[in-house]
């Protein structure tokens, strides 16, 4: 009980350092949305790539990221057999992970609190995202993080015509592969959102599909303290915590990061990248 207690008042102790990161953070949290911050200066651009003529990210993904409803009706769930929500059962293994980047605000302090604990995660990168920032992807992989592939535009897959779900998974792996020099093994269909089709293209694209099964809902920004909660509390051996490092203001994100990565490191969990 007495480790249950020292949890307990550290949990206090981070509470209240949130709160107060919280206040001084205020000014940037009041910032008018508007998706990813502008990227300064010029916009970097990897050679060679098909299409790189799009612009740097927009403003599509001030919409929720996760947790919206498929179009598919009432008895039209989608396959989900294939689709991995947790990690194989070994130990205390759980795997973080962080969608719609890489973004030039967030996605460095996210490495720099994963790095502070020596934890490697999972992030499934928005291919325009990517292209607008390769050398954020390069540092994803040098500092040894999974990255998987979330699609070039963040549609709802299921809603595209076949050659439009191939062009959005297959322009993102082939950026990957092009500025990493191998395609990514992991995709995540934007929403969760997968049917037959798009699962095959993943399978052509030697891509497995990975859902998750602790939904951290920081895109509702609801407060670091909440999303800190919604993830412990949900969190048990094998979970795949769904998180966004892009898309919006994360800054909720990244400070409950700073709460729950602890907590969880006490509670012997072992946070991995998701396996291939
Ligand atoms: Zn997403």
């Amino acid at each position: 009980m007495t480790s249950d207690k020292l949890t307990a008042a550290r949990r206090t102790v981070l509470r209240a350092g949130v709160v107060l990161g919280t206040l001084a953070a205020a000014r940037v949290v009041l910032a008018p949305d508007g998706g990813a911050p502008a990227p300064e200066g010029s916009v970097r651009r990897a050679r060679g790539v098909p299409g790189s003529a799009a612009g740097p990210p927009g403003g599509y993904r001030l919409r929720p990221m996760a947790g919206e409803t498929s179009r598919s009706g009432p008895g039209a769930s989608p396959p989900r057999a294939e689709v991995a929500f947790t990690l194989p059962d070994r130990g205390r293994e759980v795997a973080l992970t962080f969608d719609d980047g890489p973004d030039p605000r967030h996605t460095p302090e996210i490495l720099q609190v994963l790095r502070r604990y020596g934890v490697r995660a999972t992030f499934f990168v928005v291919g325009e995202c990517a292209l607008a920032f390769p050398d954020l992807l390069h540092a994803l992989a040098d500092e040894g993080h999974a990255i998987g592939n979330h699609t070039w535009t963040h549609p709802q897959l299921t809603a595209l015509p076949p050659d439009a779900v191939r062009g959005e998974l297959g322009r993102t792996s082939a950026l990957i592969e092009e500025v990493l020099g191998a395609p990514p093994a992991l995709a995540r269909a934007p929403y969760g959102d997968w049917d037959p089709l798009s699962l095959a293209v993943c399978a052509e694209l030697g891509m497995s599909p990975v859902g998750w099964s602790v939904d951290s809902q920081d895109w509702t920004r609801p407060g670091p303290e909440r999303i800190a909660d919604t993830v412990l509390d949900a969190l048990g051996p094998g979970a795949i915590v769904l998180c966004h490092d892009g898309g919006g203001d994360r800054v909720q994100t990244v400070q409950a990061l700073e709460w729950y990565l602890p907590e969880l490191l006490d509670l012997g969990y072992d946070p991995v990248r998701v396996p291939r």
